[in-house]
């Protein structure tokens, strides 16, 4: 299996081969397709498994192919919300590396520092939002963030969140999110409450396990 037969445009391609890659890893087969389908996923993976790129590419390149942002003001196409800094920086390094030919903008924003670069960041919008809960939530209640035009959201480590006490900041985050999205759901372990939260969150979804 070679990402060519994954159905990945040029400018993505491109961008893979930069990084090195010469193999999809199982969840990457399994994911991409599906998520270019614009069907929901729940996905069971372990971080090392190649899981950010299992939803960095396919969201990179469904936002590519319709551009919805061209001039002026970028709202908010596709969310992902992550546990921690070191993830939500790690993922947002990610879109850089895989999507550096598509012309998305991409941010990041987390706590524990000073909100003003990332606020200053967020004015002219963006395509792309990595984030951790609770700065999200903050900012989102300050009105630096909106969610009204998202197509994709992405979960990652829910179990994690869940660990962590962020559920009840991920549900009043989810509840401003529009009906009508996609939604990729990610954790390594699927204790109840991580299985209802999900069960409340997606619509038929695909169910990968690697
Ligand atoms: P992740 O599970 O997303 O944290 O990725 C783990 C590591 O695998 C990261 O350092 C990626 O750069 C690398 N990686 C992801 N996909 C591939 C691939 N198809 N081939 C080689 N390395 C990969």
């Amino acid at each position: 299996m070679t990402f060519e037969q994954l159905g990945l445009i040029e400018p993505i391609l491109k961008a893979v081969k930069t990084q090195g890659y010469t193999t999809p890893t199982p969840i990457q087969q399994q994911s991409i397709p599906v998520v270019l389908e614009k069907k929901d996923l729940l996905g069971c993976a372990q971080t090392g498994s190649g899981k950010t790129a299992a939803f960095a590419i396919p969201t990179l390149q469904l936002l590519h192919a319709e551009n919805r942002n061209p001039n002026g003001y970028k709202h908010i196409r596709a969310l992902v919300l992550t546990p921690t800094r070191e993830l939500a920086l790690q993922i947002d390094e990610s879109f850089h590396d895989y999507g550096r030919h598509t012309g998305l903008k991409h941010d990041v924003i987390f706590g524990g520092v000073s909100q003003n670069t990332q606020t200053l960041a967020l004015r002219n919008g963006t395509d792309i939002l990595i984030a951790t809960p609770g700065r999200l939530l903050d900012l989102m209640n300050q009105g630096y963030v909106h969610l009204a035009h998202l197509e994709v959201f992405v979960l990652d480590e829910a179990d994690r969140m869940l660990d962590m006490g962020f559920i009840r900041d991920i549900r009043k985050i989810i509840k401003e999110l529009p009906e009508e999205r996609q939604t990729l759901f990610f954790s390594a372990t699927m204790p109840r409450e991580i299985a209802d939260l999900a069960a409340s969150l997606l619509n038929n979804p695909v169910k990968l396990e690697v």
